[in-house]
């Protein structure tokens, strides 16, 4: 538990341990107000009482997830829709329509596919080229530190046959953004959050392709504001809700120059509205189905699941491998919403049918609450914490009404069943 003492420890072990020209006595004496506790329940407008779907394992603490009178999850309803409602040709043949309104014979790229070579990104990026005939440009913003079966699963999209840029962000300035993100906003993966973002704008505009083709609708598929399933891509402005926390690169200001800022940050937003820049999902067009893009990107892009077999706190082998701190980020959002990564890869299995709920529940309660050990000291390292520190940081960002301490160990005091 942070405690006053614990903080000025921190700060002076802090101020030791950060070197060059960042260690000022500013950044250090902020850490005190950042390691105290959130209020999560007002900051993510949480509902008070935890209610699990009846349908698959997620819970009414993700945000902005809708719940039905019958119990069931939006994003239930939406898998509902996906194998009967919607037709799927027809969505198919709008994906085309558009497909011909940006296709170029010139030889210049005619769609940017951010991807990191992973296999949703791969499937998108292989199957507009050489089942829709488009001539892709993909763009990476690079894993905070590669895996190893990252960085292979990245050379295998390139070597499947697509060209890609890779943006990869000063790693002094990535690292102090890791861990400012870390104890200000409890995601360490946000500072890669701006850059996958944005980076694939800026490729857009520097190539002056309109069109830009990301994944899935996460709020849809997984659970979220229910007012986005027409949707066909979230415009500029969306981000700050749906990615940013409603904090946008500009809240940094005080801690990074604009220099330091200018890698993660949006482009002149005034000139891309006028280049018509379009994000649109491929999971609008097509049913999303994360099994079958793994299947399609093993075949095609040679796609490799994790060689360790499961990835820590989860049974699932091929979801998120790129990061070595992708724990990290999983871990952080259990804290804040008792929602861990093996409900998240469980919960969208029942919904496609790869999983009973029996089966899902028996993992979430097995692999959910899992501590991400494998990378911890890298992490630690990275971001220049103790373990003292990284504790403190996590315990103010654990919100309690979720979780209580017994024995010698804090444990979710409601639990899917
Ligand atoms: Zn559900």
């Amino acid at each position: 538990m942070t405690t006053a003492a614990s903080d000025l420890r921190y700060d002076k072990s802090h101020a030791l341990a950060i070197q060059g020209p960042h260690a000022c006595t500013r950044w250090v004496s902020q850490y005190v107000s950042r390691a105290m506790k959130r209020d999560l329940d007002k900051l993510y407008n949480l509902p008070k009482d935890v209610k699990f779907c009846r349908r698959c394992v997620m819970s009414n603490q993700r945000p902005r997830i809708a719940f039905d009178d019958d119990g069931v999850c939006n994003a239930c309803r939406y898998a509902e829709r996906k194998q009967s409602t919607i037709d799927w040709s027809i969505r198919e043949r709008e994906l085309i329509d558009l497909c011909d309104k940006h296709r170029r014979k010139d030889g210049r790229f005619d769609v940017i596919v951010p991807s990191s070579g992973g296999k949703d990104s791969a499937y998108v990026a292989h199957m507009l080229k050489y089942k829709y005939g488009m001539h892709p440009l993909t763009a990476t913003w690079s894993p905070n530190v590669y895996t190893d079966i990252g960085r292979e699963n990245f050379h295998g999209l390139i070597d499947g046959g697509l060209d890609n840029l890779l943006g990869t962000p000063n790693g002094i300035v990535n690292r102090r953004m890791v861990r400012l993100c870390l104890e200000e906003m409890g995601e360490p993966f946000q500072p890669f959050i701006y850059g996958q973002y944005w980076f694939p704008v800026k490729v857009a505009m520097q190539y002056d392709v309109p069109l830009i083709m990301i994944g899935e609708n996460a709020d849809i598929e997984y659970g979220g504001n229910p007012a986005t399933e027409t949707m066909r891509g979230f415009g500029i402005g969306d981000e700050l809700r749906y990615f940013f926390q409603n904090r946008g690169i500009d809240h940094w200001t005080e801690q990074f120059s604009a220099q330091e800022l200018e890698y993660y940050g949006p482009p002149n937003i005034e000139a891309a509205q006028q280049k018509k820049i379009e994000r649109h999902f491929f999971g609008f067009y097509r049913k999303w189905v994360p099994q079958e893009n793994f299947y399609y990107a093993s075949q095609n892009t040679g796609f490799k699941p994790n060689p360790d077999g499961r990835s820590e706190c989860t049974y699932s082998k091929y979801a998120s491998l790129d990061d070595q701190f992708d724990g990290f980020h999983y871990y952080f959002m259990l804290l804040k919403f008792g929602i861990g990564r093996a409900t998240s890869d469980a919960a969208h299995e029942v919904r496609d049918g790869h999983l009973t709920r029996e089966e899902a529940v028996a993992l979430v309660r097995r692999f959910d609450a899992e501590k991400p050990v494998k990378y911890f000291r890298q992490f630690l390292d990275y971001c220049r914490l103790t373990e003292q520190q990284y504790w403190d940081i996590a315990d103010g960002w654990r919100n309690e009404r979720l979780w209580q301490y017994s024995g010698n160990d804090w444990k979710l005091r409601a639990q899917v069943s």
